[in-house]
């Protein structure tokens, strides 16, 4: 190990994307970290829907070319990476078995040390180390996942999150219904735009925590009657689902004192979102942070990064203790 360089190659698998990333450390006094490269491969179907084993397959075919090219693109071997770094949970098994794999086996065969890092979290470190923020809130909005994190008193904790499925799920469920292929929240974003009416629908914010379920059930319902046009329901659709975020968002932000909201996952490439939290922290004087694009939906750099600190750290994950983590929790990390 190099004494003032770390590198870590960091492979991503949770759900439908498989993606490697390669990130740097110089560790000094203040460690200061870099991305060298993140190459994101997703796995897509024209009528919607993940089938995990065939999410797994794509994730096969990808994984080696995915690997070659990320080592192109930061101009190393694979002799220049100190640390393996991969998504332990959570996740979908089936795909997370495959990032999973190919993770031990680079380390094994070359030799490196491996970390296992919560999926989660690295969403949260990424944005920390791509904007200013110092200490936000990061309301982490993506295709499983809907939760309100923060660093708190020692521990990543959870102030809020769905207590069904995740935003984006959801999105992709009524995008599939009405005939959109997956990934489906670009699909409803792009016909929120022709939206004019506001349909009521419900509203789900249950403490500090929302559901989807009943929403989607409910516009589900409505299309078929097929009185509304799908722009005014997709437009209905965002605007209630993003408030019921944006409010659990902010009263976290009140909660913790905190004065910084990151966005992170799919849905947050939402521009509708981002502005609807735009307007909150203003309102409130606190300042948002949007990661760009590739950074924001599930990849690899963010995996190699948190493996860096995770490994400056202390944490080791060998093989044998290396099993998958589909239900690992946010504050159990
Ligand atoms: P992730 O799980 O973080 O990779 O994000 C994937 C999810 O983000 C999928 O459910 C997508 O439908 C959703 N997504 C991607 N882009 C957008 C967008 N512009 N608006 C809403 N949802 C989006
Ligand atoms: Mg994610």
């Amino acid at each position: 190990m190099k004494t003032s360089e770390i590198v870590c190659l960091g492979i991503e698998s949770t759900a439908h994307t498989f993606s490697v990333g390669i990130a740097t450390a110089t560790v000094a006094e203040k460690t200061r970290g870099k991305v060298l490269a993140n190459v994101i491969k997703q796995f897509t179907t024209k009528t919607g829907g993940i089938i995990p084993a065939e999410a797994a397959e794509h994730h096969v075919e990808v994984c080696d070319v995915a690997i070659k090219e990320a080592l192109a693109a930061a101009a190393i071997k694979i002799r220049d990476v100190d640390i393996i770094s991969f998504s332990q949970g959570p996740g979908i098994g089936h795909c997370l078995r495959i990032g999973a794999a190919a993770a031990r086996t680079l380390a094994v065969v070359h030799k490196k040390p491996l970390v296992g890092v919560n999926h989660c979290i690295s969403h949260l470190e990424i944005g920390k180390l791509l904007t200013a923020a110092k200490d936000p809130v990061l309301l982490y909005a993506s295709g499983a996942n809907t939760q309100v994190i923060a660093f708190e008193a020692g521990k990543y904790r959870i102030f809020g999150e769905t207590l069904d499925q995740g935003v984006g799920n959801m999105l992709d469920a009524f995008a599939r219904h009405i005939g959109l292929g997956f990934p489906g929240g670009p699909q409803v974003m792009k016909m929120a735009k022709g939206g004019k009416n506001y349909i009521e629908l419900p509203y789900v914010v249950k403490g500090m925590d929302v559901s989807f379920g009943g929403i989607l059930t409910n516009i589900t319902r409505k299309y078929d009657n097929g009185s509304y046009s799908k722009e005014d329901l997709c437009y209905s659709l965002q605007e209630t689902t993003f408030a019921m975020l944006v409010e659990v968002a902010e009263r976290a932000l009140a909660h913790t004192g905190k004065t910084e909201l990151l966005l992170g996952g799919g849905v947050a490439c939402n521009a509708r979102l981002q502005e609807m939290c735009r307007i909150m922290c203003e309102e409130r004087g606190a300042k948002l942070f949007v990661p760009e694009r590739q950074f924001l939906v599930d990849n690899g750099a963010m995996i190699a990064w948190l493996g860096i600190l995770e490994y400056l750290k202390g944490t080791r994950t060998p093989v044998e203790r290396s099993a998958i983590k589909p239900y690992w929790r946010t504050d159990e990390a």
